[in-house]
């Protein structure tokens, strides 16, 4: 029988009471699991933060390394009880973080961390959060095993920072070294390429190892557990009346996480498309009940009566004008655009074209960057160049949205009685999204409207 795969989150693996729930919840599920978590709350980011301040401070590292060590030996001593196991696991763990010193004090000397020791140096709090979940499980009588990347063959494209996983080339490996009869504990966030060094798979990235592995292992779900309710009508922070969401499709899971629904990262469902994995979604603050998770993604989720499942927002957006007579029919412009800036790593988010001008979605730190390089371009037909960043994106996401016709103009009158201006529209680049573009500051205005006309009791369905 297929096995599940369960994701963990650093935001469940902080204090005694998050341990203990978690601890709680892969005893309830009482058969082998491969359980990927994530590095303990906030450890990567003190990781990323010391990357710059070593290039200076050599004393830096024994800081980190002392929390470090502080940290994990107050956690394994409040959930270890037995000496024998307490004392090996800190073994190990010493010399895990010497490596780690190893690493650091490298980067120190040579004053720069090139991408390939960057990567070695993030996945520690990975690394290290799954030694520590092994040991407290075995110190609870299950039997649980470390099974890290690069030993079970999680493969990557090579790529530092921000690999992709090469699934072809993981799956018999994965499928071999995962076949046991007890619970292994991957650590997530990277890969190893074929040249065996360690490749980052992006900052949140290890829902999209789990993801991966499922896909590889053909796994019978994917169950992520959370803190928060799974997938709800629109942000419960700004709109009270949100509800859940039971079923999605993978395109809606997938657009909404690219939109800004925090709860998945947006590269998690992508190694899922086209299987009948479905993702589970759980939240580890209630009772535990594994045949009802808050939210499921699969593939046999249609149409909604209601159409439009959830309302949600980014601000991540940023606007790059390219305006003069013509841009729109030039042909060959907007390659030559998009191929200098994809060759300096700037990656377009969405392009909305007309006769006079092409509108590049850009991430916000790229804004500036992507000005100068089309700027430097210095193309004939493009008069003027501009820029705007003080936009949010909202977007409205559900299958059949193409279909039904007057959900736009509902959108539009939720918009007009609220007296906001839109920006720019776009519908119909994925079937199952529109999204349009105001003023960041009529943000919180824009999504209360949006959810009062297709969700709240008097919604026209
Ligand atoms: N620890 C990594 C991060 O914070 C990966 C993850 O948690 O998913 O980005
Ligand atoms: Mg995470």
């Amino acid at each position: 029988m297929s096995k599940i795969v369960v994701k963990i989150g650093g935001s469940n693996l902080k204090d005694t009471a998050s341990l203990h729930k978690v601890i709680h919840t892969i005893k309830k599920y009482n058969q082998p699991l491969i359980v990927v978590v994530s590095a303990f709350y906030g450890i990567t980011d003190k990781l990323v933060e010391i990357l710059t301040l070593v290039k200076h401070d050599r004393d830096e590292i024994q800081e980190l390394t002392n929390f470090l060590l502080e940290m994990k030996q107050e956690v394994l001593e409040k959930q270890i009880d037995d000496q024998q196991i307490l004392k090996t696991t800190y073994q190990k763990l010493e010399e895990r973080v010497e490596e780690l010193e190893r690493y650091l004090l490298g980067i120190h000397y040579i004053g720069e961390t090139p991408g390939f020791v960057e990567d070695v140096v993030l996945s520690y709090g990975e690394r290290l959060s799954a030694l520590v979940m092994t040991a407290i499980l075995q110190s609870n009588n299950i039997d649980a095993d470390e099974a890290l990347p690069e030993e079970i063959g999680l493969v990557t494209n090579g790529q530092f920072g921000r690999a992709t996983v090469d699934f072809e080339n993981s799956r018999q490996a994965l499928l071999k070294n995962l076949s046991g009869d007890k619970i292994y504990i991957v650590p997530g966030f990277y890969g190893i390429s074929r040249e065996k060094k360690v490749t980052l798979l992006g900052r949140g990235g290890s829902d999209y190892s789990a993801a991966s592995i499922a896909r590889c292992i053909n796994a019978k779900s994917l169950d992520v557990w959370k803190d928060v309710d799974g997938f709800l009508t629109a942000d419960p922070g700004l709109v009270k009346q949100a509800q859940r969401v039971k079923k999605l499709s993978y395109t809606e899971a997938a657009e909404l996480a690219y939109f800004g629904a925090k709860i998945l990262h947006p590269l998690t469902i992508s190694p899922l498309m086209n299987t009948n994995i479905p993702v589970r979604i759980f939240n580890i603050n209630h009772e535990i009940d594994l045949d009802n998770p808050f939210s499921v993604i699969d593939s046999s989720t249609k149409v909604s009566s209601q159409i439009i499942k959830s309302v949600t927002y980014n601000d991540d957006f940023a606007i790059l004008k390219l305006i003069g007579p013509g841009v729109g029919i030039r042909p060959g412009l907007l390659a030559d655009v998009t191929t200098k800036l994809g060759s300096n790593n700037i990656n377009i988010k969405s392009v909305i074209t007309s006769q006079t001008s092409i509108n590049l979605l850009l991430a916000r730190k790229d804004l500036l960057k992507a000005y100068n390089i089309v700027q430097e371009l210095d193309l004939q037909l493009v008069n003027e160049l501009q820029t705007v960043d003080d936009i949010s994106v909202i977007a409205l996401i559900g299958e059949g949205m193409m279909e039904k016709c007057g959900l736009a103009a509902r959108m539009f009158g939720a918009m007009s009685r609220e007296n906001i201006n839109i920006l720019i529209i776009s519908e119909g680049a994925s079937p199952v999204t529109a999204y349009f573009i105001i003023h960041q500051d009529e943000r919180d205005k824009a999504v209360r409207a949006i959810h009062r006309e297709f969700f709240e009791n008097d919604a026209k369905n």
